[in-house]
């Protein structure tokens, strides 16, 4: 397998969840896992920095690291001045002179004192860079996860097909998730038929060895919720009965429509 991909990688310092296969090629590769610790570390800082929205000014070595970056020249940003050219701060031919034959002596000297603070500077430029790009991130998929929670998700659709006694039935079943996890069943009974009694939706496993009722139709639609503790892929019929005023909670065996879910 190669390298995880920058994006995936992204994600998954986000919070996003990690497949296996994914989780075995962190466990296996230090090149990806050293990359995914030091997101994790970037986006750490960068939502406490969203959540406290107070920036802490950086240490005067990392302005002057931003400033030589850009060419403003570090003494020039610690200046009163501002770093802006004067006329008497412009150097004179007898002094650019003087500093060209000094040049080659002051380079040599500080050659090797120059080799660490550029390698930190690049590293500078790297996390400035990683923690812009990763703040973006954390807006884009905090905006996205926002929208996304407010809908609720279809996950599950049934037609309802008519049992021989109520040959004009027909109907429909979605199955929705609200952002706190709830799911509700959105129930559309089409039938001509006059009604006495009340009708009667509800859940059966695909054996009917079991059934739970969700509530009474009023009319030809109706929303009902779905209990924490059943399992759709258990119970993944979906029944409207027609129920006699009898007092008696069972189904009563006559089932007008009958469909069952297919998941998305
Ligand atoms: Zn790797």
């Amino acid at each position: 397998m190669p390298h995880l991909d920058a994006d995936r990688l992204s994600l998954i310092a986000l919070g996003e969840p990690a497949t296996d296969e994914e989780r075995a090629h962190l466990d296996a590769c230090d090149e990806c896992a050293l990359e995914l610790a030091e997101l994790e570390y970037t986006v750490i800082v960068g939502r406490s920095t969203v959540t406290v929205g107070d920036l802490e000014a950086p240490p005067e070595r990392v302005w002057a690291g931003i400033a030589d970056e850009l060419g403003l020249g570090a003494t020039g940003m610690t200046s009163t001045t501002g770093g802006m050219p004067t006329a008497g701060g412009m150097p004179t031919a007898g002094e650019t002179e003087r500093a060209e034959a000094a040049a080659p002596v002051a380079a040599d000297e500080e050659a090797p004192a120059a080799a660490a603070p550029a390698r930190r500077r690049r590293g500078i430029r790297v996390v400035f860079a990683l923690a812009a790009s990763i703040a973006l991130i954390v807006a884009v998929v905090g905006t996205w996860t926002l929208v996304r929670e407010t809908q609720p998700v279809e996950i599950a659709a049934a037609t309802l097909d008519a049992f021989p006694d109520h040959p004009d039935a027909s109907g429909t079943a979605v199955v929705v998730e609200k952002a706190d996890g709830a799911r509700q069943v959105e129930v559309d009974l089409d039938d001509g038929e006059p009604s006495d009694g009340f009708r009667e939706v509800w859940l059966i496993t695909e054996d009917a060895s079991a059934l739970v009722s969700l509530g009474v139709l009023e009319g030809s639609t109706g929303v009902f919720p779905v209990p924490d503790d059943i399992d759709l892929s258990e119970y993944v019929l979906v029944d409207v009965s027609q129920e006699p005023a009898d007092g008696d909670p069972t189904h009563s065996g006559d089932s007008i429509v009958r469909g069952e879910l297919g998941f998305a």
